[in-house]
């Protein structure tokens, strides 16, 4: 069992790949687009550089702890900046806060915004930190193999403490009562595919994320990190085909043997899947080999997709920090519009991302980089109209929040929503971001690692446990590695 064929080349198929080429397995990466990082691609036109997907570095010791296992560091691979605010919050009444990299400033800004604000703030880091390291330790880098594992008493113990049953939104009210302190502990919960009322409390988890452990920017962006990582992976020996759309997985009996992809066949003793859960499931294999019905399908919570717009623009927009959310327009409308009746927002809450801030590379001098998100329910029609108002509402609430006029300024401008994320990534339902948090998506309720039905086809990426972001996709690639090599081993003395 030598040969891996891995489809993806996700951050959840580039660090698989980087793992098994190391422990020796001859692995064969096959992409169908033509370049790597997936969901983190990088977009270039009329001087500018755009990431496409994620911009956030957060969690900076999962991916020191993904590294020292090939002897390095990340700044062996790319240099890091802690960024400066963190991020910068524009709310209802105009007025703008900063989180600062900086604790006394944020308990500071706690206190004035609500009478006690500061001991609040410090009350609930140490709970966000307690969860945090309880829950890296106990549960993101494990590999749940069924229910069995909640019997394990000590599981159990933890996951009351660790607020794992109770709602997030509850959590946050009991200890913030102003509005804008409760949006800004929960405003992350939207990159988890999820809304305050749904997620479990322990994501709580994430406050130590972004006031502790801070938010970082990778020099060259989030594909200059999947760029090391491709670079990482073709050291240890791992070859990469590019423009090669994987059509079949091919198997005897119960094992696969070989991937059938627009560029030819290739021979596999396992096959690791990056690429969507449901596309591999539904598409690749026959209908007698998948683990998961469409009905299973049909019940999941799909993560949102989302309405993106990159533009290039002619002149700075200083009032913009480098990382910006804009909650000033109809927060729990918006969230009922991507849970609860999948529709478009009226008012949403968006995210903008101005890298120019920080990053002269990525856009011609005195020009400006902007990256204008706004989550949508995935599934939903995004013909050229809805695309287009939905772009009008982006910059109306752009425009407003930074009291000037852009639309004359606009160099570049290339929407990406559903029916992008479709036909760039084969996702389903369109969805930017797999399934959802919620508890009955968490853990082994996810997706599972192994095929229940192929004994050699292993899964890794955001659909799987840990689940969505970065770094979890790296934890996922290490716990199927794990899972792949213990399976060798077995056949090997079987
Ligand atoms: C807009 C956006 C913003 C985000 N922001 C953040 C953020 O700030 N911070 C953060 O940590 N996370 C963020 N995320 C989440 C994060 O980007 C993802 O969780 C992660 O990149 C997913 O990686 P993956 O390897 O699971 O999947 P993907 O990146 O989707 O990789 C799967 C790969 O499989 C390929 N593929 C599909 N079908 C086939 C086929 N048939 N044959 C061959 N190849 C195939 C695809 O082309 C793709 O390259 C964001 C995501 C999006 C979309």
């Amino acid at each position: 069992m030598r040969r891996v064929v891995v489809i993806g080349a996700g951050f959840g198929g580039l660090a698989a790949a980087a793992l098994l080429a190391k422990d020796g397995f001859d692995v064969t990466v096959l992409e169908r687009n033509d370049q790597p990082g997936g969901r983190a691609m990088l977009y270039r036109e009329g001087g500018f550089s755009f990431d496409m997907g994620p911009s956030w570095y957060l969690l900076p010791d999962v991916f020191e702890r993904f590294f020292a296992r090939f002897g390095s560091a990340p700044a062996d691979h790319y240099g890091l900046t802690r960024l400066d605010p963190a991020y910068r919050v524009f709310f209802d009444d105009g007025q703008s806060t900063d989180v600062a990299a900086d604790l006394q400033r944020n308990l500071a800004l706690f206190e004035r915004i609500e009478p006690g604000g500061a001991g609040a703030l410090r009350g609930y880091l140490a709970r966000s930190e307690y969860q945090y390291r309880a829950a890296m330790d106990r549960f993101v880098y494990r590999d749940f193999r069924g229910a069995g594992d909640l019997l394990d008493r000590d599981l159990i113990v933890h996951g009351v403490r660790l607020r794992l049953f109770g709602r997030m939104d509850r959590l946050v009210a009991r200890a913030f009562r102003d509005d804008r302190l409760r949006k800004l502990l929960t405003y992350n919960l939207v990159f988890l595919g999820c809304s305050p009322s749904r997620a479990p409390a322990l994501y709580a988890l994430m406050a130590h994320a972004d006031f502790n452990l801070g938010v970082w920017y990778p020099h060259g962006g989030m594909n200059g990190v999947a760029r090391s990582l491709y670079r990482l992976a073709k050291r240890q020996g791992a070859r990469f085909v590019f423009g090669s759309p994987v059509t079949a997985i091919r198997l005897r009996g119960q094992r696969a043997t070989a991937v059938d992809s627009a560029t030819g066949r290739y021979p596999a003793d396992a096959v690791l899947a990056n690429a969507d859960y449901h596309h591999v499931e539904r598409t690749l294999l026959p209908a007698g080999a998948r683990s998961y019905s469409a009905r299973y399908w049909a019940r999941r919570v799909v993560a949102p997709s989302a309405c993106i717009v990159y533009l290039g623009l002619d002149r700075p927009v200083p009032a913009l920090a480098h990382h910006n959310l804009l909650l000033q327009n109809g927060w729990d409308d918006h969230f009922r519009s991507i849970f609860d009746r999948p529709g478009w927002p009226e008012r949403p809450a968006l995210y903008v991302c101005r890298p120019s801030a920080t990053d002269p590379a990525v856009a011609p001098p005195g020009s400006e980089n902007l990256f204008l998100m706004m989550p949508a329910a995935a599934g939903l029609r995004d013909d050229d109209a809805a695309r287009e108002r939905c772009l009008g509402l982006m910059l109306r609430a752009l425009e407003r929040t930074i009291g000037e006029g852009i639309e004359g300024s606009i160099r570049v401008r290339r929407l990406f929503t559903h029916r992008d994320f479709a036909a760039t990534f084969n996702a389903f339902r369109g969805t930017a971001l797999g399934l959802a948090h919620t508890l009955r998506q968490t853990a082994f309720l996810r997706p599972s690692i192994q095929s229940r039905r192929v004994a050699n086809l292993f899964f890794a990426g955001q659909y799987t446990t840990p689940g969505i972001g970065v770094p979890m996709t790296l934890i996922a690639a290490a716990i199927a590695r794990d899972r792949m090599v213990a399976a060798v081993r077995r056949r090997a003395h079987a």
